[in-house]
């Protein structure tokens, strides 16, 4: 079995992805087709008003270092108290691609990096199924820098607060595409509140960024059908991002 094909089987895509009329497996070069009245149906953007604001908050004119350090000694939030420490965020500053996960889990809490547990296992797969690799013109972070005790949702305050600083790292980045992971994501992201069967499958705008809505990898993890749905959203990124998988 080579790489490739074990990364598939991973993500439970192999011997599944055959063309409809043949009976060959897609290849690892086919072109992706999403129909273009998928993007064309997006919901309209989000007017600037209703997205969590950036530009009155302290942090909008820091640099990478000043940010960390800012994040680094935050408390703004009750998070902060039940975490070991905050989780900044990992990988090429300079990314093309960034993904967002929910909060630090217990991992990420002991080891300050973000989707280093399973759930980061299954994303590097993923990654690896589109030819990316973590730290290679790919960013990871999170919506909020704390982990929310007992891997609960963040609260929508704690949201609020952190919000902020992870904006600031989508401004100096400048990322051509944001793959946001899971509902929390998607929708702190986009200033939503709707479900993630409605966000997926369409390319929807954060300030000017391309963003693309999956499903959260801990969500696959417990619910490995859906796989073949989270790798037609990463077909749509990686077409979106032009190339081919
Ligand atoms: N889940 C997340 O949303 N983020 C992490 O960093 C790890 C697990």
């Amino acid at each position: 079995m080579d790489r490739h094909e074990a990364i598939l089987r991973e993500l439970n895509l192999y011997p599944l992805w055959v063309r409809r009329n043949n009976p060959e497996p897609v290849a690892a070069d086919a072109k992706v087709e999403i129909p273009v009245s998928t993007m064309d149906t997006a919901p309209p953007a989000p007017q600037e008003s209703e997205l969590p604001t950036i530009n009155k908050s302290p942090v909008s004119s820091l640099g990478w270092n000043e940010l960390k350090q800012q994040v680094r000694g935050c408390s703004a939030c009750k998070l902060r108290a039940g975490c070991t420490q905050t989780v900044f965020g990992v990988g090429d500053e300079k990314a093309d691609w960034l993904f967002v996960g929910e909060g630090p889990g217990a991992d990420e809490d002991a080891l300050g990096e973000p989707f280093v547990g399973q759930a980061g296992k299954l994303l590097d797969n993923m990654l690896m199924a589109i030819k990316l690799k973590r730290g290679n013109n790919v960013y990871i972070a999170n919506i909020v820098k704390c982990r929310p005790p007992g891997n609960r949702n963040p609260d929508a305050d704690e949201i609020a607060t952190c919000l902020p600083y992870l904006q600031r790292q989508i401004e100096l980045m400048q990322p051509k595409l944001i793959v946001a992971l899971g509902k929390v994501a998607s929708n702190a992201l986009l200033g939503r509140d709707a479900t993630l069967a409605s966000l997926r499958g369409k390319l929807h705008d954060y300030r000017g960024i391309s963003l693309i809505v999956t499903y959260h990898p801990a969500y696959l993890l417990r619910s490995p059908n859906e796989k073949s749905k989270a790798w037609q959203d990463l077909k749509m990124a990686v077409k979106t991002m032009g190339g081919g998988v």
